[in-house]
């Protein structure tokens, strides 16, 4: 058996093949450019490996998951350009002939880190990528979720920080939601630098923090999640998980029930979390028991 993996990101796509998704054995990452270029160069790398037995996706979205649509497999209405109404999941089932899963980069993510938590009988994870943008996966009970789309947690308003009043914040769409207030591109178009470049006393860690640990409260809340993985280049800031933790529990006050359950993790598979999980996608195209 081989399975085939894209992570499938805006602007670079990571590709694997293994025998399992805990066996990679091989893996490329391209830059992400046009679809017609950027998938052909995936199918010729794929070709390269030998015959494969299905492909698992993890993609940027916003996507097509309900299999009673015909544009199931799609990335829809992004605003990369030329990528709106890619079929990337028809491509590939094409072209190499095989079964493909198809779920968001951060559910893939979100699979793999559940996989990971089995062993301490984990049954709810929330994974959350802090970085060129925000995104949530939310699995539960071993499926992701899936309801109207996928779930889009980086687009949540979060309550302003005290210290943060004014910045008006960068999503194209809501202005000053998740992904408006504390993504990388957030911290620089409001500080000029990266957090990672601020010394820890600097208000913006506090304030990041507070945005980060309001939608671990709000998701310990809504979907009585166990274990929160984050991830992304901005999540990797020292002391940044450890004040997310702190300040959860601030916001938590000794309410929730099951709060001691409560945990706020960095990857267990560190940056290869979303590879794995397409992995699984993959695997799991392949059983009757579709993801
Ligand atoms: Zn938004």
């Amino acid at each position: 058996m081989m399975l085939g993996a894209i992570e499938a990101g805006g602007t670079k796509f990571v590709l694997a093949a293994g025998t399992s998704p805990d066996v990679i054995t091989a893996r490329q990452t391209i830059p992400t450019r046009d679809p017609a270029t950027t998938l052909a160069q995936a199918a010729a790398w794929f070709a390269g490996q030998g015959q494969f037995t299905a492909i698992g996706i993890g993609s940027f979205g916003p996507i097509e998951l309900d299999r009673r649509s015909s544009r199931w497999g799609f990335i829809t209405n992004t605003p990369k350009p030329g990528w709106a109404d890619c079929d990337i999941a028809g491509y590939f089932r094409a072209r190499l002939g095989v079964p493909v899963g198809f779920d968001t980069d951060v559910n893939a993510a979100a699979l793999a880190e559940y996989a990971a938590a089995q062993g301490e009988g984990c049954s709810s994870l929330a994974y959350l990528t802090i970085g060129t943008g925000i995104g949530g996966g939310l699995v539960l009970g071993g499926k992701p979720v899936h309801g109207a789309a996928h779930p889009e947690m980086g687009h949540i308003y979060p309550r302003r920080h005290p210290l943060d009043r004014d910045f008006a914040g960068v999503c194209p769409h809501h202005g000053d939601c998740l992904e408006g207030l504390a993504s990388g591109p957030a911290i620089m178009t409001r500080w000029g630098a990266s957090l990672s470049e601020f010394p820890q006393e600097h208000p913006s860690h506090a304030i990041i923090a507070d945005y980060i640990a309001q939608a671990c409260h709000t998701l310990f809340a809504a979907v009585a999640a166990e274990r929160i993985v984050i991830g992304g280049g901005v999540a990797k800031t020292g002391g940044l998980v450890e004040r997310i933790r702190a300040r959860t529990a601030e916001l938590g006050a000794n309410y929730l029930p099951g709060s001691a359950c409560h945990h706020i993790r960095t990857p267990h598979h560190g940056d290869n979390a979303g590879i794995i999980g397409a992995m699984t996608l993959a695997n799991a195209a392949l059983s009757s028991q579709a993801l």
